[in-house]
């Protein structure tokens, strides 16, 4: 356990509990105040969250942010919680979560709330014989995860089968986004640092042969099962993969860097790295937030000293200057 105490979990302040206590008592059933981000989070770290509210209608996202913007408190938008770690201090403000799973076909078309779990999508999006996206089968998270970050594996990411998304912009303003509009680069969008949040999004699948599409969805999952962490939590690859040395090349693994730098054998308090894959840092146990990043500087400090190579973070960092004040 290395739990620096500027990191110790601290009761949300006076005027963010007095505050919330009025949006709780407009909204009881969607709000639940001081949720430990442990329970939202995959790698199942992090102190509690001032509020958590859950979001099924963009009336309600809009309702909240406006809640938010009027009393000047941060929030943070969620999905699955499968790509962040939670700051052992929590977070004083409100999370929304995003929980929106609307979802219809038509033609070749699937429209869908944000807050879908994005491998159900991938399993109704077959059982209603349209094929795509079954490259992703397993990644863990929600669909709008998967959007602003630009998800993806195998050579294939979520950016290829976009047609339209509906976003709710800091200033309270809610937009229909073209693919252009996200800026997609590689497990990026310049959507991410926006503070704009996705509620629903248009995918275009194609009608195919699903049994084959099925045949690589089972592939695909053993593939997963025989390289991540399923018995232990993590959040996926915790560093990007490189730029390709040269153009039309591949990009270089990360993990075959860390391997070679020693990462595997590395381990902070409770965090520790997966025994079978160096780009995957686990909870071993009891981790806090801050092992886990003293783990993360060890791994990408031996990578900088043995290649001079800079390794990027693809894990977000939920602390309280993560969260973004709605415009005024
Ligand atoms: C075992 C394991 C395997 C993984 N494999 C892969 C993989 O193969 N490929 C890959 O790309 N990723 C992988 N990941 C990482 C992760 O699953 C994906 O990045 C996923 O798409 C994140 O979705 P989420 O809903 O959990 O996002 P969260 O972790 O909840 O959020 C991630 C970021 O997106 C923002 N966000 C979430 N929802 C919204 C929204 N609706 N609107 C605006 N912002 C939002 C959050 O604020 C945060 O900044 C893996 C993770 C694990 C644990």
């Amino acid at each position: 356990m290395n739990l620096h105490p500027d990191n110790l979990p601290s009761p949300a302040p006076d005027r963010v509990r007095r505050t919330i206590a009025l949006l709780n008592d407009r909204a009881p059933d969607l709000i639940q105040c001081d949720v430990p981000l442990h329970r939202l989070t995959t790698l199942q770290i992090g102190g509690p969250a001032a509020a958590v509210c859950r979001i099924d209608t963009v009336e309600q996202a809009r309702e909240f942010q406006s809640f938010a913007r009027r009393h000047g408190l941060p929030l943070y938008f969620l999905g699955g919680g499968s790509n962040v770690l939670a700051a052992d201090a929590g977070f004083p403000g409100l999370i929304l979560k995003i929980e929106r799973d609307t979802y219809l076909v038509r033609d070749d078309h699937v429209a869908v709330g944000a807050g879908i779990v994005f491998d159900d999508l991938i399993r109704r999006t077959l059982d209603d014989e349209l094929v795509g996206l079954e490259f992703a089968s397993g990644i863990p998270g929600t669909l709008g995860g998967a959007l602003v970050g630009n998800a993806g594996c195998f050579g294939h990411e979520i950016a290829e089968y976009l047609v339209t998304a509906t976003v709710l912009r800091p200033d309270g303003s809610v937009e229909i986004l073209q693919p252009r509009d996200f800026a997609f680069g590689y497990r990026s969008t310049g959507l991410k640092e926006s503070g704009s949040v996705v509620l629903e999004a248009v995918l275009r699948l194609a009608r195919g042969d699903s049994g084959a599409a099925r045949r690589v969805r089972e592939e695909k999952l053993s593939l997963r099962r025989a390289r991540h962490p399923w018995d232990q939590p993590s959040a996926g690859s915790y560093f990007k993969n490189l730029p390709p040395s040269q153009p039309g090349e591949r990009r270089r693994a990360a993990g075959e860097l860390l391997e070679r730098a020693g990462a595997k054998r590395m381990r902070v308090g409770g965090a520790a790295v997966f025994g079978s894959h160096a780009n995957i840092i686990v909870n071993a146990g009891g981790a806090t937030a801050e092992d886990v990043r003293a783990l993360a500087s060890k791994m990408s400090r031996a990578v900088h000293d043995r290649f001079g190579v800079v390794l990027e973070e693809e894990v977000r960092y939920l602390s309280a200057a993560a969260g973004s004040v709605p415009d005024r």
